[in-house]
């Protein structure tokens, strides 16, 4: 029996390892994200009867009418976030949509020293905080069940903001919770296509890029 369990650990693990080098050829360069991505057991963030999917570079359902992000999606707003200074420039970040949790365990495998994030779904939030509690790191992410569109004003400023479900315009209150020099990666939705862009916020205000098309479930929010 226990024969099967590691011959099973195993492929997942195969699987893992041809997924970032896949990642790799796509244009994923950083090494951290890299050896993040090959560190998590994405498989344990979908149901049982999708592991055998979960290495496939596509994005697959949460329930709730909620997905899993691709894997490419999750490498590249990462490395978007790094940007192409050192890791340590991030100290405080914050992810809105949390979902299953498998973005916020790959910033946890950066060792960040503060990882917030929130989901307004509370089976999700708690279905969440199970999944990461199978990644071993150093930091432990602060999960919160709220409405991520107002941020966490009492934590913030935050050096870092990956937004993972798109809204139809900037949050005003995750821009204002940005410190200087901070970065938000978010997709933006401009009717039916979405994009993915970069808002560095520097001491003169805010630079905007827009970085490729994208595809999320929208941000849900009562503000
Ligand atoms: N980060 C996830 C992606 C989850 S999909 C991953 O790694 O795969 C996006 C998530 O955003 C969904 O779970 C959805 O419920 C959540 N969401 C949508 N609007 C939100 C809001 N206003 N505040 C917090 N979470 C929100």
């Amino acid at each position: 029996m226990s024969l099967t369990r590691h011959g099973r650990g195993a492929d997942y693990e195969l699987r893992r390892i041809r997924m970032v080098a896949r990642l790799a050829q796509m244009g994923i360069h950083r090494a951290e994200v890299l050896s993040a991505l090959a560190s998590v057991p994405r498989h344990l963030f979908v149901e049982e009867a999708l592991r055998s999917r979960a290495y496939d570079d596509t994005a697959l359902p949460l329930g709730l009418g909620q997905t899993i992000s691709q894997p490419y999606t999750v490498a590249i707003m990462t490395q978007l976030l790094l940007g192409e200074g050192p890791i340590n420039r991030l100290r405080r970040v914050l992810e809105i949509g949390t979902g299953c949790g498998y973005q916020t365990a790959v910033l946890q495998m950066l060792w960040l020293p503060e990882i917030y994030s929130v989901e307004r779904l509370r089976l999700l939030h708690e279905r969440a905080k199970r999944h990461l509690r199978a990644v071993r790191s150093a930091s432990a992410p602060r999960l919160v069940c709220g409405d991520g569109y107002l941020g966490l004003p009492e934590r913030a400023p935050f050096d870092g903001i990956v937004i993972t479900a798109a809204p139809g315009q900037i949050p005003v209150p995750l821009l204002q919770q940005l410190a200087v020099g901070g970065r938000m990666v978010l997709p933006l939705s401009e009717g039916n296509t979405q994009f993915l862009w970069v808002i560095d916020k520097t001491t003169d205000g805010y630079r905007e890029t827009c970085v490729q098309e994208a595809l999320f479930v929208p941000l849900v929010s009562d503000a």
